[in-house]
């Protein structure tokens, strides 16, 4: 990234009229199978949403797709009014940008929590280490884990290593993040903690897309419902209409069956 022209292609120009997320006719194959058919919809900052679907609907890969983890075949996807495929564009700028946080939290081992939550502002954005371990702080703090510092990921329950990877995402400062059914390979007594801090953050207005099984809860937090079927999104809504009145008959079926 050293020509004038390289920089000027990958500086944003957002104001918080446009959406922080734009999504519009995004394509994506894997070899002969199209994952996602033309998925299109905006995300305004401070809002949560909630991507609900049947297993292999496309929903893992959208959001990968958000963060520039995988390419995509057709379309466009902007953060913040940058291009997330655009080639020219800095991947570490965008990396800041989109927090992610998977069902595995594959935190490093051999590092305490609060050294977990440090390592990527201090080796990747060279930050400062005193200034990162005094953020590192607060945002154990933040999901409710202060006092958990100095443990190793092994001396933790699942629910409290899943608060540290959402901390340790929460310390690159992103605009958005995303979550890929964090609860999904949890106990069912730390479920709630880390939905809890989820809540937490959302209510901060920190902006959340989710993927999630936990309808109760994505009917207390979501702005909008997205229910996604074979790569494109059938049904949507705030979730009060969403739940109670589902159109399509893929929705009820859905809806039927976990609720
Ligand atoms: P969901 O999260 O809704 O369960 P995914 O986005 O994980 O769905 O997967 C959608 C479909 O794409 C599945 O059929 C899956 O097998 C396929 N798929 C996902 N990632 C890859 C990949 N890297 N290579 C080939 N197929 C993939
Ligand atoms: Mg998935």
């Amino acid at each position: 990234m050293s020509s004038s022209s390289e920089t000027a292609a990958t500086q944003a120009t957002w104001t918080p009229d446009r959406p922080i997320v734009s999504i519009h006719g995004v394509h994506k194959r894997f070899g002969d199978f199209e994952v996602l058919r033309g998925v299109t919809f905006d995300v305004m900052k401070g809002d949560v949403v909630c991507v609900i679907g049947p297993s292999g609907s496309g929903k893992s890969t959208l959001l990968r797709c958000i963060n520039a983890l995988v390419p995509i075949d057709e379309g466009s996807i902007q953060v913040a009014g940058q291009e997330v495929h655009d080639p020219k564009l800095d991947k570490l700028a965008l990396r800041k940008k989109v927090g992610m946080v998977f069902q595995q939290y594959n935190l490093f081992p051999h590092k305490t929590a609060l050294q977990n939550v440090m390592m990527a502002p201090i080796q990747v954005l060279k930050q400062d280490k005193a200034e990162v371990r005094e953020r590192a702080l607060k945002l154990m703090k933040k999901v409710r884990l202060n006092g958990k510092e100095d443990a190793y990921p092994g001396e933790l329950s699942g629910g409290q290593q899943q608060r540290v990877a959402i901390a340790r995402s929460l310390a690159m400062n992103p605009d958005v993040m995303l979550f890929d059914e964090v609860t999904a390979a949890l106990d069912p007594e730390t479920v709630k903690e880390v939905l809890v801090t989820i809540r937490d953050l959302a209510e901060e207005g920190m902006t959340c897309m989710l993927v999630t099984h936990e309808m109760g809860f994505a009917r207390e937090i979501a702005d909008m419902m997205y229910f996604t079927d074979n790569g494109v999104i059938v049904e949507s809504g705030p979730p009060k209409e969403f739940f109670a009145n589902p159109r399509d008959a893929r929705t009820k079926e859905f809806l039927g069956q976990i609720l």
